[in-house]
């Protein structure tokens, strides 16, 4: 299959990159004393600009490769609320009132960013669609039901369950075992949309600044903010926000022994044609399903071709490499996609944490939000937008998540020793249906 698998223009580098390439040209360099410095251009840190600077500091940004080079020029492009913890986990380990404040903040972060693309006219194939989450055994289509049944009233007016019966009006395949759609949803070209988020911070007064690594962090004594080392030489800063996700480094490692980085991959086939899109996704959904190890995709813009992602092995491995293995996963799902190409196939390090919910915390004086868990389109822009509230002291960047412990583990520095086994257990459970 190999051989045949790649198209003759094959790129391994993100689909949405061809439309909005990540610009190489050198920026301008970073002053030595500035109010904010963020860390990381992606949707976190430029959100954060857009507030900061909105405020009247001075604010950059800097990113140690092109602007928007990490997750959010890359992505699977599916909005969703993000929290990936359901009601039952939420309440065991916070309380059942601050577990549905939890999920409440997924929902607030979906509407944020639909109210948001409106209020700034931004043009990136934005749609409310819907995703349909299908189910792996019918066990699990069970399971969708009681948990359906136990979320706050007020949370889950838009989700509700499809039988396998009527599954087809969903999904072309009988992969599934019935499924839950969720109708609020949506999806949108990720690199459109940071590129209009970088356009609108810099209207706003924000400068950006690439190939521009922060190497070391020092706070400076009584109140007179932080000087920061950086490749273009020091920097000082009343506040420094830090919005790095999975890329975090040893520049912060506070932060490093709290996210654990963990590749993420994806393929986007050739063009086939939209009626045969219309076949595999007929309402051009989003898709995932409840298995552990969990696969995304969706139809691109103009629903001509499939966008498909996940998990592909034990350890972290090439875009050439991890194409077959999600081709194969695809044509379990839709087998009629035998000997379409692959045109382009890529990956991400997502930031998942300890507690799997993402954190806004403060730590030794420096701001951060990070650890998305994968799904940190709605997230990461709305918490980069509190965040950018909490360092220009105005009350309306409380979130649900400020009060709850960024959790550490021991024996854990940066290096996910433990991700080979724990992945090979989940493939395990994946197996069994369980
Ligand atoms: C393949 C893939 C598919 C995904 N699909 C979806 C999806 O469909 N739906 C969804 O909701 N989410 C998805 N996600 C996750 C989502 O893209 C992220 O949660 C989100 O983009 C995180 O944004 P961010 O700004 O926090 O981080 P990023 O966009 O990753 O930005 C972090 C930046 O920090 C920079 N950096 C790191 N260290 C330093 C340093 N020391 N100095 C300077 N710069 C530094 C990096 O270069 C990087 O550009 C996906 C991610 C991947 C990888």
């Amino acid at each position: 299959m190999a051989t045949d698998l790649f198209s003759s223009n094959f790129s391994d580098n993100s689909y949405w990159w061809d439309e909005n390439p990540r610009s190489r040209e050198p920026s301008e360099r970073i002053p030595s004393e500035i109010d904010t410095l963020i860390i990381g251009s992606g949707y976190t840190g430029t959100s954060a600009a857009i507030e900061i600077a909105r405020g009247g500091r001075s604010t950059f940004v800097i990113d140690s490769q092109e602007i928007g080079w990490g997750c959010s020029s890359r992505n699977g492009g599916q909005v969703s609320t993000g929290i990936k913890s359901d009601i039952d986990q939420l309440s065991k380990n916070y309380g059942l009132d601050i577990a549905n404040s939890i999920l409440r903040e997924g929902h607030n972060a979906l509407a944020w960013i639909g109210d948001f693309i409106d209020k700034e006219n931004i043009e990136c194939d934005f749609v409310v669609g819907g995703k349909f989450h299908g189910a792996h055994t019918a066990r699990h289509y069970e399971r969708f039901g009681r948990q359906l049944a136990k979320y706050p009233v007020a949370l889950k007016s838009d989700a509700y369950l499809v039988p396998r019966s009527e599954q087809i009006s969903e999904i072309g395949t009988d992969f599934y075992h019935g499924g839950l759609v969720f109708e609020k949803h949506a999806s949108l070209d990720p690199a459109a949309y940071h590129s209009a988020m970088v356009q609108i911070a810099e209207s706003a007064g924000a400068r950006f600044v690439s190939y521009c690594t922060a190497e070391s962090i020092h706070r400076l004594r009584g109140s007179r903010g932080f000087r920061v080392k950086t490749g273009q030489g020091e920097v000082r800063a009343r506040d420094v926000v830090i919005a790095t996700n999975g890329y975090t480094q040893r520049a912060t490692p506070w932060h490093q022994r709290r996210i654990i980085p963990i590749g993420s991959y994806i393929i986007a086939t050739e063009d086939f044609g939209a009626e045969t899109g219309s076949r595999l996704i007929p309402r051009a959904r989003n898709v995932t399903d409840s298995r552990r190890l969990v696969v995304y995709y969706r139809l691109a813009p103009g629903g001509n071709r499939l966008i498909f992602g996940g998990r592909v092995s034990l350890a972290e491995t090439n875009p050439r490499r991890s194409a077959p293995r999600l081709y194969r996963q695809m044509l379990t799902i839709f087998p009629e996609l035998a000997g379409i190409q692959v045109s382009h196939s890529w990956m991400g390090f997502v930031g998942w944490t300890f507690s799997g919910i993402p954190h806004i915390h403060r730590y030794d004086g420096v701001w951060c939000s990070m650890g998305y868990c994968g799904s940190g389109i709605a997230l990461s822009g709305y918490l980069g937008a509190k965040l950018g509230q909490q360092v220009l002291g105005l009350g309306e960047g409380v979130t649900a998540f400020d009060a709850i412990r960024f959790q550490a583990r021991p024996y854990y520095f940066s290096y996910p020793w433990f991700l080979g086994p724990s992945i090979w257990w989940y493939g395990q459970l994946d197996r069994m249906g369980i």
